[in-house]
C-alpha cells in the first residue's frame, strides 16, 4: 500500500517509537518497511505532555523530526486502553499506567494492577484508542483516530500469548476471545492501530505536491 507512496515521496518513512513490536505491527499493516530512531543509533525519548492521544502523536512525530533534523515524513501513533468504570483511565497515561519513582511496571504487572482496581464492578466496557499522524513537515500533517470496542475480563481470566500490553485482559466484542488470543493478522484485521493505518494510507494517497 505504502510502497506507491514511498516512490512518490522517494524518501525513507520513520516511525516515532521506540517499540519494536508496535513497528512490526505497523509494518505488516501498512506493508511497507519503517525506519524508527533505533535503528541510526538515535535517542528518542520525546515528553509526552499532551493531555490527549492527538496531542501526544504530533508531539512524537514533531520531535523526531526535528531531531532528524530534515522534513523526511514520519508517522506517529499515541494509544491507550480507556477503561469506562475507571472514568477513561489509563488512557493517555496507559503505558505509564502504575508507574513510580520512574519505575515502570510489566504489563504482566499492570494488567495485575488495573484487574485490582477494576474489582468486580459490573460495567467493564472499555475500548482501545489510537491516534496516528502523518507528517510532512511541522505545518503539514494528517491525523486520524480510530477505536476497538470491547470488555475487560473478570479477574482470573486473563489469557492469550499474542500481542503485547493489555490484550490478554481485552475482551473482543462479539468474539469471546482476547486480543491476545488473536493472530497478528487477526489483530491487525480488527485494531484500532490497524484501522488506523489503513486510514492514514488511503489518506496519504490524496497528499497534494507542495506548490512553492
Ligand atoms: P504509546 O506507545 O505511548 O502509544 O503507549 C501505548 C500503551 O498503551 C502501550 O504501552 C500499552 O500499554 C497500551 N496499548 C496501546 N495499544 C495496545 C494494544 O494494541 N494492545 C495492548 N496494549 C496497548
Amino acid at each position: 500500500m505504502l510502497v506507491k507512496i514511498r516512490k512518490i515521496l522517494n524518501m525513507n518513512i520513520w516511525f516515532a517509537s521506540n517499540n519494536a513490536q508496535k513497528k512490526e505491527e505497523l509494518e505488516a499493516i501498512l506493508k511497507v518497511s519503517l525506519k524508527i530512531p533505533s535503528d541510526e543509533g538515535l535517542i528518542f525519548n520525546p515528553e509526552e505532555t499532551g493531555a490527549a492521544f492527538c496531542d501526544n502523536a504530533l508531539i512524537k512525530a514533531r520531535e523526531l523530526q526535528k531531531l532528524l533534523g530534515k522534513n523526511e515524513p514520519v508517522i506517529a501513533d499515541d494509544s491507550g486502553l480507556c477503561v469506562d468504570a475507571l472514568n477513561g483511565r489509563p488512557g493517555v497515561l496507559s503505558a505509564r499506567y502504575g508507574m513510580e519513582n520512574g519505575i515502570k511496571l510489566t504489563a504482566f504487572q499492570q494488567n495485575i494492577k488495573l484487574l485490582d482496581e477494576l474489582g468486580d464492578a459490573q460495567d467493564r466496557s472499555a475500548r482501545f484508542v489510537c491516534t496516528m499522524a502523518f507528517l510532512l513537515n511541522a505545518d503539514r500533517f494528517i491525523l486520524v483516530q480510530e477505536t476497538i470496542e470491547g470488555k475487560i475480563v473478570k479477574k482470573n481470566e486473563m489469557r492469550g500469548d499474542g500481542g503485547f500490553g493489555y490484550d490478554p485482559i481485552f475482551l473482543l466484542k462479539d468474539y469471546g476471545r482476547t486480543l491476545a488470543e488473536l493472530s497478528a493478522e487477526e489483530k491487525n484485521m480488527v485494531s484500532h492501530r490497524g484501522k488506523a493505518g489503513k486510514q492514514i494510507a488511503l489518506l496519504i494517497k490524496t497528499i497534494q505536491p507542495q506548490r512553492q
